[in-house]
């Protein structure tokens, strides 16, 4: 069934065979490669199938290698879905406010976007999205929890989509290290047509790294492996999320100390007069909605506080997107906040 959703070219590529490829195993002499031989930090190619991160990441989530991808950063996941889903005439779908990258994929290809806004409470409107998938929507893009609102999409949410979604659903998951609900990657077997995405830039602190990571149908995946580049992940990238993947400790550590802050700012950002609302959020930063968000946001800028004007999104009027940073760093947001009149 997924075979028939990829493009038929896609489905026919022979991707490409690298030296690694014609050659696994150990061997004492490397010749087959055209490297430099003297030996360094970073003279031989990389795995293309980054065999052992991939094996480090099966262990972590659960999940056959088979259904694993691993890319440079979840955004080349998301222009290599648009690669082998869509088609001249045919479009994606997304459901505004949400992240920009799926859109810019789209339209670097010359696709176009159906965009389906959530509601004013920030929940899908299903006919919209059934009916946009009837329109040629081919490749729909929910996002949990959704940047920038911060709100998780329940499990029942995402079956709806599923069911009634003749393409294929993708879930980004960029911020599900710090939700209190539950990954789709339940939902993977169920439904081949869902994609999920993870990345290693949010709670695992590598985002200067560029290890981004889809889950899905292993037909799907196999595809999206033909389509990248043969190296797309750099050797250093490789060793070093290997290694900061082994201290599951501080991974949780550090993300118990951001939902912790998350929770703080809130509450106290709430007691504040020219703050409206702080809308809840899974994800390690915060909408809020403030009296003169302009004026606000070049208040903090003058005081050396940069946070994210997101008041020309959908539903988003007057909203200030807030990362959580450190325990200090939320004292001075506090305080430059408290402070303005
Ligand atoms: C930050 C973010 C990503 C991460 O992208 P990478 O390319 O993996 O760094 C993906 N999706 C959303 C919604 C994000 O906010």
């Amino acid at each position: 069934m997924i075979l028939k959703l990829l493009r038929p070219h896609v489905r026919a590529l022979r991707g490409y065979s690298t030296a690694r490829d014609e050659f696994s195993g150990t061997a004492q002499v490397y010749l087959d490669a055209n490297e430099n031989p003297f030996e360094s930090d970073l003279n031989r190619y990389p795995d293309p199938h980054c065999r052992a991160l991939k094996q480090r990441i099966s262990e972590l989530k659960g999940l056959e290698r088979e259904r694993i991808f691993i890319g440079n950063g979840s955004d080349e996941a998301i222009d290599l879905l648009v690669r082998a889903l869509v088609a001249p005439g045919q479009m994606i779908i997304t459901t505004p406010p949400t992240y920009g990258m799926y859109a810019v994929a789209a339209q670097a290809h010359g696709f176009s976007v159906i965009e389906v806004p959530m509601s004013v409470d920030f929940s899908l409107d299903y006919d919209g999205l059934a009916h946009a998938d009837a329109r040629g929507g081919v490749l729909t893009f929910l996002c949990s929890p959704n940047n920038p609102t911060g709100g998780q999409l329940s499990r029942w949410d995402i079956e709806q989509v599923l069911r009634r979604s003749n393409g294929v659903v993708v879930v980004d998951e960029a911020y599900i290290d710090f939700a209190a609900g539950a990954s789709a990657c339940t939902l993977l077997k169920e439904y081949p047509h869902l994609v999920v995405l993870q990345t290693l830039s949010k709670a695992w602190g590598m985002a200067g790294a560029r290890v981004g990571l889809a889950f899905g149908d292993p037909h799907l995946i196999a595809a999206l492996s033909k389509l990248k580049l043969p190296y797309n992940v750099n050797a250093l990238s490789q060793r070093i999320a290997l290694e900061r993947l082994a201290d599951t400790e501080l991974y949780a550590q550090q993300v118990q100390r951001i939902v912790r802050e998350r929770e703080r700012l809130t509450s106290e950002l709430s007691k504040i007069q020219t703050v409206q609302a702080v809308f809840p959020s899974e994800g390690n930063f915060l909408l809020v909605r403030c009296v003169d968000e302009r004026r606000l946001f070049e208040a903090l800028r003058m005081q050396g506080i940069i946070v994210r004007d997101r008041s020309y999104d959908v539903h988003c009027s007057g909203c200030l997107r807030i990362t959580v940073g450190t325990e200090a760093e939320n004292d001075r947001l506090l305080e430059a906040v408290r402070g303005f009149v």
